[in-house]
């Protein structure tokens, strides 16, 4: 009753304004006019969220000028590519690993691109783009370490530091089958590695990449085991059932993998 009393005065206004000017102008078409003007403004730029853990060199890390803020690396390289190709602006949520998949599920990032593995288990949860690296784990040791020369050589009562969630901790963990009293869990894989590097603990598993980086920046070096480290696949995670984004995903990296720009970032922040 009310908005229709409202209408008629706004009808009567629009019609005493336009007399005089054009008698034969409908009000409505000048009601319509007005609210196209006022809801014109200019929207905010999207945003596209991704969700990573920041202490994973050389995929993502923090530094005092990074691509992102202070973020940078070879997914972030990879993400802008992706925010730029949807014309959204890449924001990033630093996490621990151990939350990404939750934070996807629940929208709270609307990726994770985190040097993430694809797995049976984390695909019960989330959806996977196409791999976009190939990796494994390795063992970090001492500069001098000789008596760890392959996995097998890790369950001879050695102190092993993983990352919690990594890969690298279900290895240690199931496969490997470690006793607990000898397994260190970080959140960080410079935390493990400095145990190392200070006497701690004998060992860390941990992704290829990143081992090697940090190998060589804390003057350790580095054993590998193909046999028992298979290879992993990285690939982004998006929510279960958002197939628009995950194309959107996959389109940009099957252009930066076919061009070549993805072994392009990995030689940039190798
Ligand atoms: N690739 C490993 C995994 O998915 C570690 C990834 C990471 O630490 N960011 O478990």
């Amino acid at each position: 009753m009310k908005k229709n009393l409202l209408k008629i005065a706004a009808l009567s206004l629009a019609a005493i304004m336009s007399i005089g000017v054009l008698s034969s102008c409908g009000e409505e078409q000048q009601s319509d006019d007005n609210n196209t003007s006022a809801d014109a403004s200019p929207s905010a730029t999207e945003k596209l969220v991704m969700g990573t853990n920041a202490a994973f060199e050389p995929f993502e890390f923090t530094t005092t000028n990074g691509l992102v803020g202070e973020f940078d690396g070879i997914d972030v390289a990879i993400a802008l590519e992706i925010a730029k190709s949807m014309n959204k602006e890449l924001v990033i949520e630093d996490m621990e690993f151990d939350g990404l998949l939750a934070s996807v599920q629940t929208g709270k990032v609307d990726m994770a691109v985190a040097g993430m593995t694809i797995k049976p288990e984390r695909l019960e949860s989330v959806d996977f783009s196409i791999p976009y690296y190939t990796a494994s784990q390795v063992i970090v040791v001492g500069a001098d370490n000789t008596d760890i020369t392959c996995a097998e050589d890790l369950k001879s009562d050695k102190k092993v530091g993983v990352v919690l969630g990594y890969t690298g901790d279900s290895i240690v963990t199931d496969t490997l089958m470690i006793d607990e009293s000898n397994i260190t869990r970080a959140n960080r894989g410079i935390d493990v590695v400095q145990d190392v590097k200070n006497g701690k603990l004998d060992a860390v598993v941990i992704d290829s990449y990143t081992g090697r980086a940090l190998a060589e920046k804390n003057g350790l070096k580095v054993v590998e085991d193909p046999e028992v480290f298979e290879t992993e696949e990285y690939a982004i995670a998006v929510k279960k059932g958002n197939t628009e984004l995950l194309e959107s995903i996959n389109k940009v990296l099957n252009e930066l993998i076919s061009s070549g720009k993805i072994e392009e970032f990995a030689q940039q922040y190798n």
